[in-house]
């Protein structure tokens, strides 16, 4: 009897450790090294389309996994890696959990994918330089975001830390507790690193640990996920018979997707004038590159379908909620919302006032990982004509960004009214 036991905890094991359980973003101003930090915990490097390497900036959202450790040998300092080997003593570190990070760019351009990004994450990482003037723009704005999007669990990496001498790291540590006095993130730990060298990671780990738990999901309730990343991932010239069908990445809210599960996407794709659901079947699951039969709330995870990959190539249906058949929220073409503005504008450096809205002007509204334009078609109703219809129920939030010149930045949120 007791030989039948150990021979099913095993395999327990490898099923609870294959997925992440828990989504951290990488938010901050463009610069301050977001991708250079994603790589020193996970190894990889995100900055992988063309267009981002020439330009040296993230525009997509990158999404790296990794497994933290502790070894039960070293203390004082104790020690976290992201190995099963100890770097210091090389005993056999203790598993602690796996993490997806999710990269978000910090160009002031790419607001929108940033938002769509704080959509899926427990918890965040701002980076901020330390060579640099505290609050750049993007890091006021970012953490607005995350404080809106109810993302509280953050952790501030202090970066480039060798860069600066000593005291000019604590006059940056100063200008950061100012910054923070009064936001979400008033007592947010503060970790000097230096990303680019591995420099203080393990002290990063601890305090991610410590400070970023994994979210309470309900795994019972009707699945809900939000599309993320949507590929072609046949190669150009593929035959037809060897075809594979679309694939997307994200995260379920809440639920549990299995192999061969009937799954419907809302809004779907455009057809005519129209967006129309689609629905297929779940051919292939994927959580930190392995082949697993089931995904649960947290991690990001990878869904391989029936579909045309014509439907998912390069980002399409990112956006998009997926469920079980015919049990998804509703899908809106117009939306009441409970307005809420700042005082201030963000994310420029000059500080303005907020001016009200204006009857049918447009603006951003981010739902989920949907960004959609919407129309405030009844002013009075703070009702909106939307440009893409979104998938949501009533109380979800939503941040509202509005055009400054060629940019959007944040003006508000939102709660979805009835
Ligand atoms: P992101 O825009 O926030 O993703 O920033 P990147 O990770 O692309 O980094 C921007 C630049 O800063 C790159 O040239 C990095 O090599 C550099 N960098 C990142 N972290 C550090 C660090 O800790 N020290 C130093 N000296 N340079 C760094
Ligand atoms: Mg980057
Ligand atoms: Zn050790």
């Amino acid at each position: 009897m007791l030989y039948r036991i150990y021979a099913v905890i095993p395999i327990l094991d490898v099923k609870l450790k294959a997925q992440s359980e828990v989504n951290i973003g990488l938010v901050g101003h463009v610069d301050h090294g977001k991708t250079t930090l994603t790589k020193a915990l996970s190894g990889v490097w995100t900055d992988r389309h063309s267009e981002e390497i020439k330009r040296g900036i993230s525009i997509r959202l990158g999404y790296a996994d990794c497994t933290f450790y502790k070894c039960p040998k070293c203390s004082e300092p104790d020690c976290y890696c992201t190995s099963e080997k100890c770097p210091k003593c090389g005993s056999e570190a203790k598993f602690l959990r796996k993490v997806s990070f999710v990269d978000s760019p910090g160009h002031e351009s790419l607001m929108a994918v940033m938002l769509s990004g704080a959509a899926l994450m427990d918890g965040a990482l701002l980076v901020i330089a330390a060579n640099e003037q505290c609050p750049q723009p993007q890091t006021e704005e970012h953490l607005l975001a995350l404080d809106i999007l109810n993302v509280k669990n953050i952790v501030i990496a202090q970066n480039k830390i060798d860069l600066v001498p000593r005291e000019k790291a604590v006059e940056n540590y100063n200008q950061i507790k100012k910054f923070l006095k009064g936001t979400v993130a008033e007592n947010a730990p503060i970790v000097p690193i230096a990303a680019n060298c591995g420099a203080n990671i393990d002290l990063l780990i601890k305090t991610i640990e410590e400070t970023i738990p994994t979210s309470k999901r309900d795994e019972k309730k009707s699945p809900l996920m939000y599309v993320a990343r949507s590929f072609d991932i046949n190669k150009p010239g593929a035959k037809i018979d060897g075809l594979k069908g679309g694939v997307f990445g994200g995260s379920l809210l809440r639920g549990k997707l299995n192999v061969g599960d009937e799954i419907e996407l809302r809004p779907g794709v455009k057809k005519g004038s129209t967006y129309k659901p689609i629905t297929t079947k779940i051919t292939s699951l994927n959580a930190s590159s392995q082949k697993v039969e089931s995904v649960y709330p947290g991690g990001l995870i990878g869904i391989g379908t029936n579909l045309d990959p014509s439907l998912t190539k390069s980002d399409s249906i990112c956006g998009n909620v997926v469920g079980l058949k015919n049990q998804l929220p509703n899908v809106y073409e117009k939306i009441r919302v409970e307005i809420h503005l700042f005082e201030k504008t963000v994310g420029e450096k000059s500080k303005e006032n907020i001016k009200g809205l204006e009857k049918n002007e447009a603006l951003m509204l981010s739902v989920g990982s949907a960004v959609t334009i919407g129309l405030l078609t009844d002013l009075k109703k703070k009702e909106f004509t939307l440009k893409i219809p979104v998938c949501t129920e009533v109380g979800q939030r939503i941040a509202i960004s509005r055009r400054f010149g060629v940019r959007w930045h944040l003006i508000g949120y939102g709660i979805i009214a009835e």
